[in-house]
């Protein structure tokens, strides 16, 4: 039988807790604010190895989201969903219909997406019970959000360019990438075809072997890329990958990739200032997926022209925020958060319209 109960966390508009043993759903979702929009974020499969650690990572996400929407002024609210179980064995259809159940139950405050551990195919049995989901395979679907991810990386690290060296161009530029996968595979050829130098690492041999052989990328150990010199570090694979162990070893000249949450705490963004190291905030350069995923509920329908324009607008932000971290003497990650909290309190990007569904 399936039981959803409330937790109350300080900070958070709502946060619930579904359990169904036979079903073998034990999940957290969590919406953090969605004064701007109803709350959008992935659904994380993972197998969490307690209770409280899938709480946190899911609280974590779910206000980043906010903070990522608010900047992108796109109408969303920000919210999370995660799953305790291995998406290799465990996710079954019961599993994924009973999450569905608890995601009806929100009444589209919450809107669930692919995230880590889920796929179109796992939407679409959601979407048998709740038709708040996004990104599933239709027509009206605004589709995978890695391309636009990848773009909108691409333009923060133009931006970095301009920042540090004056010209947007890549040319003859060193840009070692953490993880090929979705995101980063793509990051790389565009990269490739505008001039960079790689350096890559996964720990997937094979994604390796193909930027090695496709794009001439030098090939390094994932323990190594942190201490890796090159101009900018592209973390592209998983989060709290910045922290007390590897600021010390960086010798990069900026930070760009699209990891979520690379920061481990804001100190890391104290110390990378400190250290005269430019970083791209998470939330910010990586917002092109959302904003893609957003596009789906314009009131005109999805258009991948328009959004290509707003994800380019990354570029404008991150020089915006880069300017106002070097005259106001704080970190890019403390601009961010002041420009998302800004947008938050005056209702900056509200949404006009509401989502049929
Ligand atoms: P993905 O799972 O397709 O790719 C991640 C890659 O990183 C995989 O190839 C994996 O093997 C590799 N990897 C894992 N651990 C590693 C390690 N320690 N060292 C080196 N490589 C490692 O994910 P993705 O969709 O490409 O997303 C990458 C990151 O960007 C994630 O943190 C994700 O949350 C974030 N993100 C993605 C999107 C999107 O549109 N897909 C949007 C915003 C943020």
């Amino acid at each position: 039988m399936l039981t959803i109960k409330e937790i109350s966390v300080p900070g958070y508009e709502k946060v619930v807790e579904g359990l169904d043993p036979e079903r073998g759903l034990h999940c957290f979702i969590a919406i953090h604010d969605s004064r701007l929009g109803p709350s959008l974020g992935g659904t994380r499969i993972y197998p969490y190895t307690t209770s409280e650690e899938a709480l946190s990572d899911v609280l974590r996400l779910a206000k980043a989201m906010t903070y990522k929407s608010a900047v992108a002024e796109d109408g969303l609210g920000g919210g999370k969903s995660v799953i305790i179980a291995d998406p290799g064995k465990d996710k079954t259809p019961d599993l994924l219909y009973a999450f569905g159940e608890v995601v009806n139950h929100l009444k589209g405050k919450y809107i669930a997406a692919e995230d880590v551990g889920s796929t179109i195919a796992d939407m679409t049995l959601i979407n048998k019970k709740t038709p708040y989901v996004a990104a599933l395979s239709t027509e009206k679907s605004s589709g995978d959000p890695s391309r636009f991810t990848a773009w909108g990386i691409y333009r923060g690290i133009q931006a970095v360019c301009k920042k540090l060296w004056h010209s947007k161009s890549l040319k003859g530029r060193t840009v070692a990438i953490e993880g090929l996968g979705s995101v980063g595979s793509k990051l790389a050829n565009i990269l490739f075809w505008e001039g960079a130098n790689l350096i890559v690492c996964d720990v997937k041999q094979n994604l390796v072997h193909q930027a090695v052989h496709d794009y001439a990328a030098k090939a390094v150990h994932p323990d190594d890329i942190y201490s890796t010199e090159c101009d900018i570090l592209s973390p592209c694979a998983m989060g709290g990958s910045l922290n007390a162990v590897t600021l010390p070893l960086l010798r990069c000249k900026a930070i760009a990739g699209s990891a979520n949450n690379q920061l481990q705490n804001p100190n890391i963004g104290e110390g990378l200032f400190q250290k005269g190291i430019l970083y791209a905030p998470d939330y910010i350069i990586n917002s092109g997926g959302i904003i893609n995923a957003a596009a789906e509920f314009d009131p005109g329908g999805y258009n991948p022209a328009s959004t290509r324009d707003r994800v380019n607008h990354i570029y404008d932000i991150l020089m915006r925020i880069f300017r106002k971290s070097e005259i106001d003497r704080i970190s890019t990650d403390q601009v961010a958060d002041l420009i998302a909290e800004h947008n938050l309190k005056h209702q900056i990007g509200k949404r006009k319209s509401e989502i049929t569904f």
